[in-house]
């Protein structure tokens, strides 16, 4: 048997005992690692990180249909704080790998395997958030001197520094 490149990726899921046995069905189980970008710019999950896949493949008539859940953990920085911030994503995917390429499917059977990486990506993408924050709540950085207000509730500008803190307030002067 001639194994293609494409056969050596970890996503491809051989489904060779399914093909043309339609109400038959078979569950999967699969501890994959993220391939590069998978995300979006400001978010996403880490290539080499753990993508822990299951799911269903079913046999039916135009082919196998597979649906199932992805777990991961994305990262990605704070929009309003740049602070670091940790995702825990669980995403479901169903997809229908047609037997051939029609209009009506994107997906299709090649050696014997149908390929979760793309449909897991589309849907990990489509969970993430458009504008990561590290809480809901996050009150971002002052606008006059990019400290982070969270660490600091009390800031504000405007009033005679704090003497205790004209101390610091010297050495930050000095290293500038
Ligand atoms: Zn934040
Ligand atoms: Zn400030």
């Amino acid at each position: 048997m001639v194994m293609s490149a494409a056969a050596s990726s970890p996503y491809l899921l051989p489904i060779r005992d399914l093909v043309g046995k339609p109400g038959q069905s078979r569950a999967f189980d699969l501890d994959l690692t993220a391939p590069a970008e998978l995300g979006v710019r400001l978010v996403g999950v880490p290539e080499g990180d753990p993508v822990h896949v299951s799911g269903l493949a079913e046999s039916v008539h135009e082919g196998i249909l597979v649906s199932g859940e992805a777990a991961a953990t994305a990262v990605g920085e704070c929009g309003r704080c740049l602070g670091a911030v940790e995702i825990p994503l669980e995403v479901e995917f169903q997809e229908l790998f047609a037997y051939s390429v029609g209009e009506a499917f994107d997906f299709c059977i090649e050696d014997d395997c149908v390929d979760l990486e793309q449909v897991i990506r589309d849907a990990v993408v489509l969970a993430l958030p458009f504008q990561p924050v590290c809480r809901e709540d996050c009150p971002g950085l002052c606008p006059e001197c990019g400290a982070r207000l969270a660490d600091d509730p009390a800031h504000s500008h405007g009033q005679r520094i704090d003497p205790r803190w004209s101390a610091l307030d010297q050495v930050r002067f000095e290293t500038e």
